[in-house]
């Protein structure tokens, strides 16, 4: 049966956030009762929700916030970065350092470069990648991205390896995705950018990337190839970031009624000066004091889903942020085209401009003096646990049986194999505490034997 695709309804939404203007105190406060109560919240309270102006209740929010969270996450942060291997791109969004109408020399990372990178990735001690690569189907055609999918999990270096890689790619057709799929690639990422049509449309303009339908239905068309982890976002700037909290809700529920599952993570990024384009022509831009509100509130739309933050904000922004919501962070990164190769000799282009310039190690100690457990572990994708059967675990709450034991191992290995002195001492104390914290006596002992194995170098342990 043809599935319907309008599930984003400009009117249904807009006038939900008409009405939602009148929200009154008391009614804030009703629902922060009732988020705090695990209750679900409807569409309707979403848009009462983001009209919170009193610092009171904004307080309350961002506590209720970082409650779920941690009944959800645990003290988990998982650390990831992109790579960035291709600049050509044929689109021309009007925000973007890589579009069409920026002359510079377009640069695509050969085999040998890709590996130079992953290897400088891999000594940094990551484990998780984001593939990043602009769209042009006749430079850089989808057996470019799968060659660049293999030369990274085929590169090792030292201890290192990359054992999982989410694919930003342009939407395309279920037969690319089901090559992507059978890449063993991890999440697929696509971030709508905004859901709100005329906007996209404007800042998409002459380009395949325009066709906003094609754009939105792509995750259908990814989950009919097989990928079953999707990654959704929206660039925060373009349009009222109220509409696109409710769309994003919207676009949630619509793959979880049709397949089964819905987005494994949201990405939050906001929009930055790039080459080409001037920030003032952009009037939906957010301040840090929304932006905390949007975090917060989209942690209790949508409970189960990651939430992703980059470098693009500041150290002390995501430092907070981490509090109210935020599940994955970047660490180290570039996006660069062969970024990570160039940094010792001085920067030339980036797709836009980065905040938090910290090394993975500088990060890792600042999380874990903040009592959060870094973790590399990429368990669930190389156990199969993706798409509906990590819902359920996520949703009952006994993922953290699995979790927690996965994030103190990865984190030892990191320890072992990157960390100097200082980083050493301080996952010792983590690591003493979190094993106190299990309360299931089978797996803090399978805990303990597989510590005990990374001492000895065995690393085939499902990380
Ligand atoms: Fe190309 Fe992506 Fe930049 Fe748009 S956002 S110009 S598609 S690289
Ligand atoms: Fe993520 Fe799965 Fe590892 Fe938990 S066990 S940290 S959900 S990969």
């Amino acid at each position: 049966m043809e599935k319907e695709i309008n599930f984003i309804n400009q009117e249904y939404i807009e006038n939900l956030l008409i009405e939602a203007k009148d929200t009154n105190y008391k009614e804030i406060s009703r629902i922060l009762d009732a988020a705090q109560n695990r209750e679900g919240l409807t569409h309707k309270e979403v848009a009462s929700l983001l009209e919170i102006k009193d610092e009171e209740q904004k307080r309350r929010l961002y506590k209720i916030a970082g409650e779920l969270k941690k009944s959800i996450y645990g003290n988990r942060i998982v650390v990831f970065a992109p790579l960035y291997v291709s600049d050509y791109c044929v689109n021309n969004c009007t925000y973007c350092g890589y579009k069409r109408d920026n002359d510079f020399p377009r640069k695509k990372l050969s085999r040998d470069e890709i590996q130079k990178e992953v290897k400088l990735l891999e000594k940094m001690g990551h484990k998780r990648l984001a593939l990043e690569l602009g769209e042009d189907p006749i430079n850089v055609p989808i057996e470019y991205t799968l060659d660049a999918i293999d030369a990274v999990y085929t590169t090792k270096f030292e201890n290192g390896a990359i054992r999982r890689i989410n694919v930003n790619i342009a939407a395309t057709t279920v037969q690319n995705y089901k090559k992507l799929k059978d890449a063993d690639i991890g999440t697929y990422i696509l971030f709508q950018e905004t859901y709100h049509k005329p906007t996209y449309e404007k800042v998409h303009p002459k380009s395949l990337k325009g066709n906003y339908e094609y754009h939105l239905t792509a995750f259908n068309r990814a989950m009919e190839g097989g990928i079953d982890d999707v990654g959704g976002g929206v660039l925060f700037g373009l349009a009222d970031y109220k509409y696109e909290i409710i769309s994003l809700m919207l676009h949630n529920e619509y793959l979880e009624e049709n397949y089964g599952v819905g987005f494994h993570t949201i990405s939050v990024p906001r929009i930055k000066k790039a080459e080409g384009m001037s920030l003032e022509e952009y009037p939906h831009q957010i301040d840090d004091d929304t932006f905390r509100n949007i975090v917060a509130i989209i942690r209790l739309a949508v409970p189960y889903t990651g939430m992703i933050l980059s470098t693009r904000e500041t150290a002390e922004l995501r430092r907070e942020l981490i509090k109210y919501g935020i599940s994955q962070i970047s660490a180290g990164s570039s996006a660069d085209v062969g970024g990570y190769s160039d940094r010792e000799e001085g920067k030339t282009r980036t797709q836009f401009e980065l905040a938090d310039h910290r090394t993975p190690l500088e990060v890792l100690k600042e999380l874990l003096d903040e009592d959060y457990i870094p973790s590399y572990c990429t368990a669930c994708y190389r156990m199969g646990r993706t798409g509906d059967r990590f819902m359920e675990l996520a949703k009952s709450g006994n993922i953290q049986n699995v979790c927690s034991p996965n994030a103190l191992l990865t984190l030892m290995e990191y320890a072992m194999d990157y960390g100097d002195e200082e980083l050493t001492e301080k996952v010792k104390t983590v690591i003493a505490r979190e094993l106190e914290n299990i309360s299931r006596e089978d797996i803090k002992q399978l805990t303990k034997e597989k510590l005990e194995k990374i001492k000895n170098g065995e690393r085939d342990l499902y990380l």
